[in-house]
């Protein structure tokens, strides 16, 4: 699998866009912040977002912060036959766990020509056997196999394809570092990986139910340059994207996933490139092309995920007002909304915006734990939180999840296992702690 060459790149300045097709990472490019940091570093030269040409706005510093260490809190495992997910009151991780060293370690060595095919599978197999058991061991009832063979949350579709250049579309985060798309070079544009290849893997191991996390079409669009590609026309690749990315959400859904989560961290970045909305308009007008695909029933297990993007422990968008997306949000025909939250400093005034905005039928998941703040909540913290939601928004259309995933780029370190899976086990413990408190335990 060409994906597993992504895990030797961090570090590594952008190769030029002059190499052989087969010689990057198709992976997003990690640019790190210059030694200077104090203001984000100017894009490299790429595709532009929309016509009207891409716009950078500088950033917010992200303080530096101690980490601490976790305590780490295991409540019995769920045994096989549990209860069914469907709790009144569900909570949800939102997909990737950090990789460990040895996964990480392996994919430098495949890519360097040291280890097979063979061992290298077998390392996929066990850590996603130790991720699966971990996440169990939280008493999560849904769990996903933390993405541990995905290259990233967005790319995973592309790993491996042959027909793709390094320099696509460029993502400024706060903290200066810059994440980089690769940029289609020549139709036709076909997945090269489906997301339901992860389930099968997951179910191997898994004894409560999974949730699948696809990439949402929007974002893939963007590997679509500016300026065209010869013979092959923008109409022609919007129709087989449309088509490659309704059968990656329905293979999911014919695998028996809980869910399929379309994550759709671009909504909130693009108001920032366009204050017009235009782009966010155009996004939600192809997401909504794909979810037509589906009936009301299959659209009620389908859910989009929004948040200011999550990397390195910053984020790309988090300044954009959600009084300016969340109306615009909720025009998309999905059954679930899972909302990053708990980073938000005015929750309440979210909240609001949610109960006035969100489609009358929706479940909506509010994130309870920041993946981005190295701090594990306390269980009652979360409880809290669950019921300043419940404020607003009826308790048997609420839920609860993490605001984003702990690493949605595979080669992010910078949170722990021990402390994303501390994080999840305060999830579902203070989740539980406020199902009772509202009577629907
Ligand atoms: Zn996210």
């Amino acid at each position: 699998m060409r994906e597993a060459r992504g895990a030797d790149r961090e570090g590594i300045p952008p190769r030029s866009p002059q190499a052989a097709p087969h010689d990057f990472f198709v992976e997003w490019q990690l640019v790190p912040p210059p030694a200077d940091a104090g203001m984000p570093p100017v894009p490299e030269a790429g595709s532009k977002l929309h016509p009207g040409g891409r716009k950078t706005l500088p950033g917010t510093r992200v303080q530096p912060r101690q980490r601490k260490e976790a305590m780490m809190s295991r409540p019995e495992a769920e045994t096989p036959g549990s209860p069914s997910p469907q709790s009144l009151l569900p909570t949800e991780p939102i997909g990737s766990i950090p990789r460990p060293p040895e996964l990480l370690g392996g994919m430098q060595e495949r890519a360097a020509g040291r280890l097979s095919e063979e061992d290298l599978q077998l390392l996929y197999e066990s850590v996603i056997r130790d991720t699966i058991a971990r996440f169990e061991a939280t008493g999560s009832r849904v769990i996903t196999d933390g993405e541990q063979t995905k290259p990233s949350f967005a790319t995973y579709p592309i790993a491996g394809l042959d027909n793709l250049m390094p320099d696509g579309v460029t993502i400024p985060f706060a903290d200066g570092h810059v994440r980089q798309l690769p940029r289609l070079a020549a139709g036709p544009f076909r997945y090269q990986t489906h997301a339901g290849t992860y389930l099968d893997q997951a179910r191997k191991h898994a004894r409560v139910a999974l949730k699948q996390a696809v990439i949402a079409t929007s974002a893939l669009s963007l590997l679509y340059p500016a300026e065209g590609i010869d013979g092959y026309p923008r109409e022609a690749f919007v129709e087989d994207l449309v088509r490659e990315s309704e059968a990656d959400i329905r293979e999911c859904l014919q695998k028996g996933a809980h869910c399929v989560q379309i994550d759709f961290t671009e909504a909130r970045l693009s108001i920032k490139l366009d204050p017009s909305k235009q782009l966010l308009k155009s996004f939600i007008e192809l997401n909504n092309e794909v979810l037509g695909k589906f009936t009301t029933d299959e659209r009620a297990s389908i859910g989009i995920h929004t948040c200011p993007g999550g990397d390195l422990d910053s984020t790309h968008s988090l300044d954009v007002d959600y009084a300016e997306l969340l109306p615009t949000l909720f025009e998309l025909d999905a059954g679930i909304f899972y909302i990053q939250l708990a980073s938000e400093p005015d929750r309440r005034r979210v909240l609001k915006l949610i109960k006035d905005h969100a489609p009358a039928q929706s479940r909506i998941f509010v994130g309870v734990i920041d993946p981005i703040d190295p701090r594990v909540e306390t269980p009652e913290e979360v409880r809290d939180r669950v019921l300043e939601a419940a404020d607003y928004i009826p308790v048997n259309r609420l839920g609860t999840c993490d605001d984003c995933g702990f690493s949605p780029f595979g080669d992010d370190t910078s949170t722990s296992r021990e402390t994303a899976f501390a994080k999840i086990a305060a999830r579902v413990q203070g989740t539980a702690m406020a199902a009772q408190h509202l009577g629907v335990a």
